[in-house]
């Protein structure tokens, strides 16, 4: 604030001793010695790798806050456009390798490192990942916000402190088991703001009254407040001095004390019961991915999370002195799906019980600030609040939402006046018992634009989910922005070889800034010596893989195999039970060939990973057959190196940068029109890795930018699973005949305990195979035997290889981000100041 400003004359005392971040390699490692010796308290007697990625973090922190510091000065000065990016969940993984790449500093780190007696790749190895994400949804946050800082755009995200992030995967006797992630122990990348809080109110009564000009007023009272406090992680950007803000909000009791009274009388634990009560709020990320569960805490989580937030965007706004109506041009705020909807009601309330603006004049404002991006149109899903909770928790914000919908239905009577249907469907409150808030419904309505993440997707819930908005908003509140991926982290960082020959024949490492040049790569499709080194690195990718396998599994895989990878959450609809039947297939195949027929097919390792949500029982059976059938097929000598399968435990984002350059074949299964978009398979093909797909999600444009030869599609297309799954139910569903014989095996008990597995089979089966896994599995066999074939060439497929990397340049989040900022944000970048360099290092 003003008051706190240094007086002109002293000022010049702060500049000439200005923080800087280290430049050279000699200053990297005073900096290194100075957190050991004093951050740390440590010594060079006792500094251990630990503290090594302690004090290397540290040092790059300090120039990184700098830097911070800096950019916000810019970003409030230049007094433009801000975009807050709300998610419940971002997915960061590593800090340090990309801060050091960020900033064009790993090779002076290396360097200062080795001078101290460290391996570099060791210290990278020490860093736990910031886990605090799902999947794709947590990740897709974690990219944008290297996009937003590396394209300089002025952006914050806003998420919650959880003091476990997802949970940690082991995997016992072939069961996933769940253990906590505590990860918070020491953390080198966050600044605690303990000067930035936020009281938090829950529960209480409304009470309406008038005031002394007898104006109606409404006010919240009562119930109970929590404490919010920031804690801020600095966003490097690629190439640019810029560094954005990653605020993430911590619950602390509001006294910040447990209760000295009951301590005194005696009564020891309830005198702290207050304080954990609030420190829950903040204490866990809900591991679901995909599915709604309408727990009271997740709600509390959601609003803790949305006020703190639109409390410190409203306080930077009111700085600025402007009026209220210029609030949308000032504040773009985008809901990472419908988790953070609340916000939608909590700025009306700010503007109408705390400013005093008129309801029209509130909601004028709110509706063009907020954009809504939805993630899924699986029903399971879509977030629902029952209205009893929320009338408990938040009274005021339920008023609010009845009057939101009043109004909005009104609008629709009076464009529709004869479609009393059309109410009761596009109605916030569901008239169920309980009644449910719908809050997909209400994020549309309090948004300006709604988007869905890949083309096939933004046109499903045009025609399905939201088919009755269209209708009545109009199709142009309706786009798409199709996902894209940091091809820093998942290029650059996990493939350091590819990165680094592609920058040898695209003109130095201009194409991670934009990827389109990665074009030029098609003119070396048929260069020998060229596709030579892109052969050796994606083999040193396989063994580095192997490895991996070797010493979490204790299995060895030849590294020359075909290595077909599925990575990603375990789900139903995502099929990993079709690749693990399609695997028992190739088992009982090879077992019934002949010793010739053997020598000709192509060996293959087949890898799995990902976590199920601790209460779906139907994922973590998947879970336990492919262990099951690893345990048969990698110790049967008729197999040998024919046939491996592995699942590889805790799957994440730094196990990811270790699996995903290691590709040959991933898969991306999905039941046709249930992916919304997929991340993961940008970054298969993006390292050098084909694909087998179904038509859904991204797969469709990765199809028509690489060209259909480049990618092997399979399946039932989207437009035709409705009437499948009717014929399942209404008419006779006979099982794929392949199918059926893995079913016999898995029946007469081959892998284990046949009653373990009978839900899943049944499922398929007997229960309408909701997912078309029967319907599929005839052409996925089929496809998996062309992949076979292809694999066997191999000048070809690395031709084919080429192309594809050379065409994903569209994949890029720059481009993404590029196009929020232009089509629903309406937000320019601030380019860096002159003069300004971030030393990369060319
Ligand atoms: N989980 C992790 C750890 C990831 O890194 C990614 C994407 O890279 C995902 C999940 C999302 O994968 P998919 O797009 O295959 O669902």
């Amino acid at each position: 604030s003003v008051e706190a400003s240094i007086p002109e004359p002293q000022r010049e005392a702060w500049k000439k001793y200005a923080a800087h971040g280290f430049k050279t390699k000699e200053d990297f490692e005073k900096e290194v010695v100075r957190h050991v010796e004093t951050t740390l308290a440590r010594s060079m007697f006792n500094c251990d790798e630990g503290a090594a990625y302690s004090a290397a973090s540290l040092a790059f922190r300090d120039r990184l806050i700098t830097e911070w510091n800096r950019t916000q000065q810019r970003q409030t000065f230049s007094d433009g456009k801000r975009v807050y990016y709300l998610s419940l969940e971002f997915l960061m993984g590593r800090a340090l390798d990309n801060a050091m790449l960020n900033v064009g500093m790993k090779d002076v780190a290396r360097g200062g490192l080795a001078d101290l007696g460290f391996r570099i790749e060791d210290i990278i190895d020490q860093e736990h990942d910031a886990a605090l994400g799902n999947g794709g949804l947590g990740r897709l946050a974690a990219c944008f916000l290297d996009s937003l800082a590396s394209l300089n755009y002025p952006a914050w995200g806003y998420g919650l402190r959880y003091r476990y992030g997802i949970f940690k995967q082991e995997i016992v006797d072939g069961y996933q088991v769940e253990v906590p992630d505590y990860w918070l122990d020491f953390n080198p990348w966050e600044f605690p703001r303990h000067d930035v809080t936020v009281d938090i109110q829950f529960y209480g009564n409304v009470r309406k009254y008038q005031d002394s000009q007898g104006k109606q007023q409404v006010s919240w009272e009562g119930g109970e407040i929590v404490k919010a406090v920031a804690f801020d992680v600095p966003i490097p950007g690629f190439d640019t001095p810029a560094t954005n803000n990653l605020r993430l909000w911590s619950s602390k009791a509001a006294s910040g004390e447990f209760d000295f009274q009951k301590f005194n009388s005696g009564d020891y634990e309830s005198s702290v019961a207050d304080q954990q009560r609030a420190e829950t709020i903040s204490a866990v990320l809900y591991p679901n991915d995909n599915l709604d569960r309408g727990k009271e805490l997740r709600l509390k989580q959601q609003y803790f999370w949305v006020a703190a937030s639109l409390y410190d965007i409203v306080r930077r706004f009111k700085k600025s002195k402007r009026a209220w109506s210029e609030f949308p041009d000032q504040v773009a705020i985008q809901l990472n799906d419908t988790h953070p909807t609340l916000a939608v009601v909590e700025l009306q309330r700010i503007l109408l019980d705390l400013e005093g603006l008129e309801w029209d004049e509130a909601w004028s404002i709110v509706s063009q600030t907020f954009g809504y991006t939805n993630h899924t149109v699986l029903p399971e899903a879509l977030e629902k609040w029952s209205v009893p909770l929320f009338q408990n928790l938040l009274p005021r914000h339920l008023q609010i939402i009845y009057e939101i919908n009043l109004y909005f239905l009104q609008t629709v009577e009076r464009k529709f006046p004869k479609e009393r249907d059309l109410l009761a469907r596009v109605s916030i409150i569901e008239e169920s018992q309980p009644k449910m808030v719908r809050m997909a419904y209400l994020a549309i309505v309090g948004s300006h634009k709604v988007n869905g993440v890949a083309e096939l997707h933004s046109d499903l819930i045009k025609t399905t989910i939201f088919k009755d908005f269209v209708k009545i908003f109009g199709p142009d509140k309706f786009t798409n922005v199709t996902n894209g991926i940091t091809p820093r982290r998942w290029l650059h960082q996990a493939n350091p070889r590819l990165s680094e020959l592609i920058a040898s024949k695209t003109g130095g490492i201009g194409f991670l800034k934009d990827l389109n040049l990665l074009n030029e790569l098609e003119k070396y499709v048929d260069d020998k010596e060229f596709k030579k080194e892109w052969a050796e690195i994606k083999y040193a990718n396989k063994v580095r893989l192997a490895k991996h396998i070797k010493t979490t599994t204790d299995v060895t895989v030849n590294p020359s195999a075909l290595f077909d990878i599925q990575v990603k959450r375990i789900h139903e609809y995502k099929r990993q039970q079709m690749n693990i039947f399609g695997v028992i297939h190739r088992y009982l195949t090879i077992k019934n060939m002949t010793p010739e027929e053997r020598k000709k097919l192509a060996p293959r390792v087949s890898i799995f990973g990902g976590k199920a949500a601790p209460g779906y029982w139907m994922a973590k059976t998947i879970i336990h057959l492919i262990n099951n059938v690893g345990a048969v097929v990698n110790k049967d000598p008729d197999v040998g190196d024919l046939l491996k399968v592995i699942f590889l435990e805790d799957y994440n984002v730094s196990k990811a940068e270790i699996i995903i350059p290691a590709s040959d074949i991933s898969e991306h299964i999905s039941t046709a029109g249930t992916e919304a978009s997929g991340t993961s398979n940008m970054k298969f093909v993006l390292n050098g890795g084909l694909i087998i797909g179904t038509c859904d999600g991204a797969n469709i444009e990765i199809t028509r930018e690489i060209g259909e030869d480049n990618i092997f599609l399979f399946g039932n297309l989207a437009e035709d699973v409705e009437d499948l799954r009717h014929s399942h139910t209404y008419g006779s569903h006979t099982i794929d005949s392949d199918l059926a014989k893995v079913f016999e095996e898995i029946k007469k008990g081959t892998f284990g305990d046949a009653g373990a597995f009978s839900a899943l089979v049944g499922a398929i089966e007997d229960h309408g195979d909701y997912y078309l896994v029967s319907d599929d599995f005839n052409t996925y066999l089929h496809t998996q035997a062309l992949v076979d074939e292809a694999y066997k060439n191999q000048d070809e497929w690395i031709s084919k290889c080429i192309t594809s990397v050379a065409r994903m340049g569209f994949f890029s989040s720059d481009r993404c981000i590029n196009e929020y900022a232009e089509s629903i944000w309406n937000v320019e970048p601030l380019a860096p100041e002159n003069g300004d360099t971030s030393g990369l290092q060319k």
